[in-house]
């Protein structure tokens, strides 16, 4: 119909343009009914390659809006097909360019799920963070006898502005003390600098060296722990917070020496649900202002990279500090947007991918090539 094709030459012309500037690229994924509510009919309408078209119901009868972006996961995609074509995201990480990954949606969407995985968690199930870490590895060891590659993680979350290290010794505020130590004990050549030029500077943050996927999923349990740990006082915390597990790479070209680091920050954000002011107050309300002062200004940094404008506002949120070396630039981008299926989440469903619209439109926009 006249409807799908014009959808079909939206999708090909936004990918055309993604193409030529390859910096932002957004995927939208749509979790499955939780079981206990299986009898509800979904406002997903309909997903077809790049698009999604969700009913809006209202007292005037049917509508529908269609969204479009890169790559649209229905609700049976599995962890291993969303992981599937990421491979070259990972690669640009060991080339030495920064790649930021982050997963946006209301709370109870799957953001975790896609970046961790669920609580019954085994190698199939296994989310991005896992899967990134674990190809890193195995595209390291295949360019051994090039390159010598050492590698260093951090995690730390970021609440009401405040930046807290994840991997401190099992829910303590003591630092592993010879963190920097083993690190060039280590390693000769790894210097990273924790306060990247222009990134937010999180020198207390813990950097660990990791040698293999399973020195890396000790550090996650040992974060989850921590993070948990905090929560205690108000409880479920880790909604309203952001997570980060950032990834720093340094390789060595074994023949001419050059040292090439990359970086990868994947970001597990807070719910991105907006609270009714009149209904919260005090400790809940501060939290909510945050939340929506630390995503609008994702919003606003993105929007300005696209509109190539020479201030870029990194400063007005502790998250765009820290993501600031890994947006813009020669740095990649990539954005899964959460949606939940369900009836009572759709003023949420709409606001989440007008969004991501937001950030991938303002590119097509920006772009304005006929080349
Ligand atoms: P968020 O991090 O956005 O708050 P979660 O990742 O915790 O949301 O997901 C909410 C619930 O839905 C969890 O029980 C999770 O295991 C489940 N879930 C989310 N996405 C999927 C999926 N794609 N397949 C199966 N279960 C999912």
């Amino acid at each position: 119909s006249g409807y799908h094709r014009v959808l079909e030459e939206n999708r090909k012309l936004y990918n055309q343009v993604q193409d030529l500037k390859g910096s932002i690229r957004v995927y939208c994924r749509v979790r499955p009914f939780l079981s206990e509510r299986s009898s509800y009919v979904s406002t997903v309408e309909h997903i077809e390659d790049g698009n999604i078209t969700i009913s809006t119901p209202s007292k005037y009868g049917k509508g529908c809006k269609s969204f479009t972006f890169n790559k649209v996961f229905g609700q049976s995609v599995t962890q291993a097909e969303v992981f599937s074509d990421m491979q070259p995201l990972i690669r640009s990480v060991l080339d030495g360019y920064n790649v930021c990954i982050f997963a946006y949606g209301q709370t109870g969407s799957g953001k975790t799920y896609t970046m961790v995985g669920p609580k019954d968690l085994t190698e199939k199930n296994q989310g991005v963070n896992y899967r990134a870490l674990g190809d890193l590895f195995v595209l390291a060891e295949k360019r051994k006898d090039n390159f010598r590659y050492d590698v260093a993680v951090q995690m730390i979350e970021i609440y009401n502005e405040q930046v807290r290290d994840l991997l401190v010794i099992d829910g303590s505020n003591k630092r592993y003390p010879s963190v920097h130590l083993i690190l060039f004990l280590t390693s000769n050549t790894l210097e990273i600098h924790n306060s990247s030029q222009t990134g937010l500077n999180v020198p207390d943050a813990s950097l660990m060296p990791v040698s293999s996927t399973s020195d890396v999923i000790d550090l996650m349990n040992l974060g989850q722990r921590n993070r948990a740990v905090g929560a205690t006082a108000l409880n479920d915390r880790s909604s309203r917070s952001h997570s980060c597990l950032t990834v720093h790479v340094q390789g060595k070209d074994l023949t001419s020496g050059t040292i090439l680091r990359g970086c990868m920050h994947l970001v597990d954000l807070a719910g991105s649900e907006r609270v009714n002011k009149s209904e919260v107050t005090g400790g809940r309300l501060k939290e909510a202002q945050h939340i929506n002062k630390s995503l609008s200004a994702l919003g606003d940094v993105i929007a300005s990279l696209a509109q190539k404008n020479t201030h870029v506002p990194y400063r007005n949120s502790k998250l765009t500090q820290l993501l600031q070396d890994s947006l813009g630039g020669q740095a990649k981008t990539l954005m899964f947007v959460h949606i939940s299926p369900e009836p009572d989440a759709l003023a949420e469903t709409i606001s989440t991918l007008k969004f991501a619209e937001r950030v991938a439109t303002v590119e097509l926009g920006a772009a304005q090539v006929n080349k």
